[in-house]
């Protein structure tokens, strides 16, 4: 086996046994670096009854996979994957970590940072690498989204970040690549789990989740109460898009979190966002900039999201939204 301490490494994650797409974004993140710093991509793929999955990353950019498959890593435990990532850099000491900002990479990785007391910025939204030190740049909007801060990791690494899902798309896949697929046994001497899997109970909601919609329908406070909120699942159902809401609509109470788009909700890039009622603050602009194509409905002819949008409606959210019910009921019929 080929080790080099530079390595970039990227944490893919699992989903009933499949390759999450995240595993693909992060790719393409690291494949950047990795060719500005001269270094090999690995990905870190831990699972049970993964192995078979793991050559599907090379054509994504790895060069590398290292496969983490055992029974006892059936189900995501928090604690065994940062035990297993903990013994992985000990070992292998790469110089870059890049995980996912999903719930299992905000779980993991602060975990991780503190057990080998190394820094981590979380949420970047661009990465290179630093031409004079050869150290790695991590840009993220810092208060309140007012700023972009540039962040270098001091001390020893893994430099490691988050970056938000969908915030990059995957490279086109080059089915020719190949790479080295390096199984690797934990240490003997590594602790069991403290925790017990108990179930899994998934989220109903109209739709896809809202970084897997191709068309969002989201909503502010403008749409005045969670009844108005309501009529934009029944666009969603028309369109077959998902619900998504601004920040003060969470807060109300009229969606929930797993709707909110923006800084401190889900980075999103559909085809199409179409937003009934919602200002435009740059912590919602953050997450959802990186739509194909943004439709916006506001009273305020100066309102900051016309500054975004590719098609501005001037004009009541509730009249266009009963209007496009309508026309689009009647158009099924
Ligand atoms: C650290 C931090 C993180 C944050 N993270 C997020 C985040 O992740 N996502 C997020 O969304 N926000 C976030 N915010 C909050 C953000 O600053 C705004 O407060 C929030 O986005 C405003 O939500 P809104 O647009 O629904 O409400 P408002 O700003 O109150 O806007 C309502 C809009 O509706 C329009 N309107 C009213 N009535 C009608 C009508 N009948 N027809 C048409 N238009 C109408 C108004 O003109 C107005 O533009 C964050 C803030 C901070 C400080």
């Amino acid at each position: 086996m080929n080790v080099n301490k530079n390595e970039v490494w990227t944490l893919a994650e699992v989903r009933n046994k499949d390759i999450h797409p995240v595993s693909r974004e992060l790719l393409a993140w690291g494949r950047e670096l990795a060719d500005s710093m001269g270094a090999p991509l690995a990905s870190v793929l831990i699972g049970c009854g993964i192995s078979s999955k793991a050559e599907e990353l090379f054509p994504y950019g790895a060069d590398k996979v290292y496969v983490i498959d055992d029974p006892s890593l059936e189900y995501f435990l928090c604690d065994s994957q940062v035990n297993i990532l903990e013994d992985l850099v000990n070992r292998f000491s790469p110089s870059i970590l890049i995980a996912s900002a999903t719930t299992q990479g905000r779980t993991v990785m602060p975990m991780l940072s503190a057990r080998i007391s190394c820094g981590l910025t979380a949420d970047c939204t661009e990465l290179s690498i630093d031409p004079g030190s050869g150290k790695l740049i991590q840009t993220r909007p810092a208060i309140g989204g007012n700023v972009m801060a540039d962040i270098k990791t001091r001390g020893r690494d893994p430099q490691m970040c988050t970056v938000r899902p969908k915030s990059k798309r995957p490279l086109c896949p080059d089915i020719s690549r190949k790479g080295e697929l390096i199984n690797v046994s934990p240490s003997a001497n590594l602790p069991a789990s403290a925790l017990t899997y108990l179930g899994f109970t998934p989220e109903t909601s109209i739709g896809l989740p809202i970084q897997e919609a191709e068309i969002i329908i989201s909503g502010g406070k403008g749409m005045k109460n969670s009844k108005n909120f309501a009529k934009l699942e029944e666009l969603a159902r028309l369109l077959g898009g998902t619900v998504g809401a601004s920040r003060m609509a969470v807060d109300l109470g009229w969606a929930p979190y797993s709707a909110q788009v923006g800084l401190s909700g889900k980075s999103v890039t559909p085809r199409i966002y179409l937003a009934f009622g919602i200002s435009g603050a740059v912590q919602h602009i953050a997450g959802m900039s990186g739509a194909e194509t943004i439709i916006a409905v506001n009273h305020d002819p100066e309102a900051p999201i016309f500054r975004v949008a590719d098609l501005s409606i001037q004009g009541d959210a509730l009249e266009i939204l009963d209007g496009l019910i309508d026309s689009l009921k009647k158009r099924q019929q």
